[in-house]
């Protein structure tokens, strides 16, 4: 079974390996950034509130997060899926944990894209002009940089010391194609 979690910073590429990957896979790619967008274009009330939370940088409700992954996992979990972008937070990664025991699965591969600050800086100013996101603007990115900083990357150092069999590093400086071979390489390891 192929049920991949995508982790990295933000502008670290995760989610073009993550949209490559799956289609080699044909698997789902459950992108939580992608899925609240989505969610923005409704313009309700709830629609409002997290335009106003993504906008700054920050991170959505553990609850929101949840409920959504349940709901979209709930299809795809017999078929494998790529995460892109949760668990970011240890809730989430308890949730899930949670999540995959009950219904009898497990992840089978961990994926982290490494970048540095600068590195990823640039590239994400060079996509605020090619997809206009609104938390794609300088005094943004260091907010979700934090937030990565301060939340995420300590999910991602439990996961690597819990499942270091299935967790593999990957240098995010390297070029979209370098980067899809080396998971290509890895996802044809084990
Ligand atoms: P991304 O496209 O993954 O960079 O996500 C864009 C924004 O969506 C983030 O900056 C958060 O505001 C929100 N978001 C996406 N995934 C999560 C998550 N797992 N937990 C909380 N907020 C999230």
């Amino acid at each position: 079974m192929n049920n991949i979690i995508f982790f990295g910073p933000p502008g670290a590429g995760k989610g073009t390996q993550a949209k490559i990957i799956s289609e080699l896979l044909k698997v789902a790619h459950l992108s939580t950034g992608d899925i609240l967008r989505k969610k923005l274009l409704d313009q309700d009330k709830l629609a409002n509130e997290l335009k106003a939370i993504m906008s700054a940088g920050n991170l959505v409700s553990d609850d929101i997060l949840n409920s959504i992954v349940a709901s979209r996992l709930n299809k795809e979990v017999n078929n494998g899926f790529i995460l892109d972008g949760y668990p970011r937070t240890l809730k989430q990664s308890e949730f899930l944990n949670e999540y995959l025991y009950e219904t009898s699965n497990s992840i089978n591969y961990i994926i982290n894209i490494q970048i540095n600050f600068e590195t990823l800086k640039s590239r994400i100013l060079k996509r605020s002009s090619e997809e206009s996101r609104d938390d794609d603007k300088i005094e943004v990115i260091q907010t979700r940089y934090n937030e990565y900083v301060n939340s995420t990357q300590k999910v991602t150092e439990l996961y690597k010391e819990k499942y270091s069999n299935i967790f593999y590093d990957i240098d995010g400086s390297l070029q979209i194609q370098e980067i899809t071979e080396k998971i290509r390489q890895i996802l044809k390891k084990s």
